[in-house]
């Protein structure tokens, strides 16, 4: 997958380079490109932002610059489009499903808007020519969107083939199932007192299994009841539907 990032800090990004993520690069599972869209302006400051049309506070950051540094790193051929990921809290939010989804595109440009944001017509001109996403990593607002690219592209890279030593540990995680993952105990057996559970020590599979997705149903049900609320019926077995 190849990744490119425009941002006006490309220090932000160093990170994409540190622990799992930095090794699936080095591997050549994941391209990342770092771009500092001030090389894209044109004028002794460098700006990359003007105040906002019908008054108010703060900035908007220009169209001619985001529009001259998409197209140089989008490229124009028609038959080789990135999917273009503009963080935002006015976005769809990402989830692991939208984590999926991205998972599975070839190619992907973050655009890190900063002050008010970016000029909407840089948007709905890239939406003509390309998949254009808004996505919000939550409910609050941060300053700039170097973090939330962080936070996407490291959901997206662990479910690349590849990029972490167990597949399977993606597949079990919260979400997968529509489910929170329940707790998880290592060794020693007794820690100040406290006692992991006898079954996760019988060798049982099978009341592993059920003694798992039993805490994982009932941590849904305390912490996140609209997961459990929006699980297709079928997908409650006949014990789960006895909690
Ligand atoms: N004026 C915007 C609003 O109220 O929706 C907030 C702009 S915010 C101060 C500046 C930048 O931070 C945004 O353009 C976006 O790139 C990023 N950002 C802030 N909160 C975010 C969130 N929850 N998810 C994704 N990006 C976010």
């Amino acid at each position: 997958m190849r990744i490119d990032v425009i941002t006006i800090f490309p220090g932000y990004l160093d990170p994409l380079r540190e622990a799992l993520l930095g090794k699936a690069v080095d591997r050549g599972l994941i391209e990342i490109g770092v771009h500092d869209l001030r090389d894209w302006t044109h004028d002794v400051h460098r700006a990359v932002d003007d105040s906002p049309y019908g008054g108010g506070p703060g900035m908007v950051m220009k169209p001619q610059v985001w529009g001259a540094a998409l197209d140089a790193v989008c490229g124009t051929d028609p038959d080789r489009r990135p999917r273009l990921v503009v963080p935002t809290p006015s976005g769809r939010p990402f989830t692991q499903a939208v984590a999926r989804e991205y998972a599975a595109e070839p190619w992907l440009v973050f655009a890190c808007g900063r002050y008010e944001g970016i000029d909407q017509r840089v948007l709905d001109h890239y939406a003509e020519r390309m998949p254009v996403d808004e996505v919000s990593i939550g409910d609050y607002v941060l300053v700039g969107g170097e973090v939330a690219v962080l936070v996407i592209v490291e959901a997206v890279a662990r479910l690349l083939p590849g990029v972490l030593g167990n597949p399977a540990s993606a597949a079990e995680d919260s979400f997968s199932d529509g489910l929170l993952e329940g707790p998880c105990y290592t060794r020693p057996e007794v820690w100040r007192g406290r006692e992991v559970p006898d079954v996760l020590r019988s060798g049982n599979h099978a009341a592993i299994a059920r003694w798992r997705r039993d805490r994982a149903l009932e941590r849904t049900f305390h912490r996140r009841p609209d997961l459990l609320a929006a699980l297709p019926p079928e997908a409650l077995d006949r014990h789960d539907r006895k909690l």
